[in-house]
């Protein structure tokens, strides 16, 4: 990557991507009801605009979803934070997250949790976000192209498994490669078609499903494009 100019990093931003506008997204999300200082602290410095085209980055800080091409989106700030913060509340070793999208979501757990598999089903998708973890030296994840419905068999059991797209019914093979106590997060639809983020906990063979907040995301497919 070249500088724009001499002495400025294009990694950190400059203008509408500059450190000062992350920290007023961070700001923002503490007003909105973020706890984890941890959270914060790796979305005040991630730079969550190369995870878009250069004609968006401008807007990758505004409180919104983005599109990331593929009829996919970039969530928005929030439910990134929301859901990262579910997910390090469990003090998991192992995660699985379904859905690598732009990659950022996975950039931030990278930064807070141990190991991390993450599964994509569009190439085009998987192959831009792992250029985009190298480039930003993230390390402790590994990327499939693959149908997540099916989970990553050889690396169960998960703590916890995160899906960022919203499935009809939640598909078995990722209940049953949950660990014992460990927890599936993930956007969940009721009889009237809204989508809630639900905690589902394992206790051996039973399941406890939680309701947390209404959300939207776009639907858990089959197959894979490539
Ligand atoms: N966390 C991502 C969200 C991207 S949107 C981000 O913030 O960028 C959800 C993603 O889930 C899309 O990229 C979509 O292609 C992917 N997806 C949908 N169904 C899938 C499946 N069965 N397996 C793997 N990925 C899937």
């Amino acid at each position: 990557m070249h500088s724009p100019e001499p002495g400025i990093d294009p990694l950190r931003g400059i203008g509408m991507t500059s450190q000062r506008t992350r920290d007023r997204m961070a700001s923002r999300l503490a007003d909105q009801g973020i706890r984890d200082p941890r959270v914060l602290e790796v979305m005040a410095r991630e730079p969550r605009h190369l995870f878009l085209d250069e004609a968006l980055s401008h807007r990758a800080y505004e409180d919104t979803s983005l599109p990331i091409g593929h009829g996919q989106t970039l969530s928005q700030p929030w439910i990134v934070a929301r859901m990262t913060e579910l997910v390090i509340q469990e003090q998991p070793s192992r995660v699985l997250e379904v859905g690598t999208g732009s990659g950022y979501q996975t950039l931030v757990l990278s930064r807070l949790v141990p190991e991390l598999w993450s599964v994509e089903r569009i190439n085009a998708l998987h192959r831009r976000a792992g250029q985009r973890l190298r480039l930003l030296q993230a390390s402790n994840f590994r990327l499939r192209l693959a149908d997540g419905g099916h989970g990553w068999p050889e690396q169960a059991p998960f703590d916890v498994i995160l899906l960022t797209a919203c499935a009809g019914e939640m598909p078995a093979p990722l209940l049953a490669q949950l660990a014992d106590t460990g927890v599936l997060i993930t956007p969940l639809a009721d009889a009237q078609g809204q989508q809630w983020l639900t905690r589902v906990r394992r206790r051996g063979s039973a399941f406890e499903h939680q309701r947390l907040e209404p959300v939207r995301f776009v639907p858990l497919l089959e197959g894979v494009i490539r």
